[in-house]
């Protein structure tokens, strides 16, 4: 994805995410949510979605949503507005009991934690000049290859073959 695609994207997957907030809100929460400031995050990688509530902001996690498509960045968000709908009644606002079943009501059903979290994308890939073995990394690298050595030889110094980025690097 190029700049203006990936921008691009990101404009749609937030419209849609500001289009699911407003529908969920009326549908599960009787509209009685206040606006949410929505943020689709590419620094986001641990978790799918995260809300801070007392300053009403959301921020979901780009890559995570990416791997899993809307309808997950759908469950997201109303999981999400389950902790602020606690919130705002001033209820403990976690994983609660309370939490669980409101969760059943609105269809997430038991499902607490996000979907196993999609690994972050290879950035480069090197090969060995002898043997000529490849390997992925997602950082730089000044190894040689455990294949022709088993201690750091430079003959066998893995070299650069290809940069990944902007082929699903993010
Ligand atoms: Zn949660
Ligand atoms: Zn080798």
């Amino acid at each position: 994805m190029n700049n203006k695609d990936f921008n691009n994207y990101i404009e749609i997957n937030l419209k849609l995410a500001y289009d699911f907030y407003q529908e969920l809100n009326l549908f599960y929460f009787e509209n009685k949510l206040p606006t949410c400031q929505l943020e689709l995050s590419t620094r986001l990688t641990r978790t799918a979605g995260k809300i801070w509530p007392k300053s009403r902001l959301m921020r979901l996690s780009l890559p995570y949503h990416q791997h899993y498509g809307s309808q997950e960045l759908r469950n997201t968000i109303l999981h999400e507005m389950i902790h602020l709908w606690l919130f705002e009644q001033k209820l403990p606002s976690g994983h609660t009991n309370r939490f669980r079943q409101k969760s059943e009501e609105v269809g997430l059903g038991e499902r607490i934690n996000a979907l196993p979290i999609p690994p972050r994308p290879y950035k480069y890939i090197y090969a060995c000049p002898t043997c000529c073995y490849e390997i992925r990394t997602r950082r730089k690298i000044n190894s040689s290859c455990g294949r022709c050595d088993k201690i750091y030889n430079p003959r066998h110094k893995f070299k650069l073959v290809r940069h990944l980025e902007g082929e699903g690097a993010a």
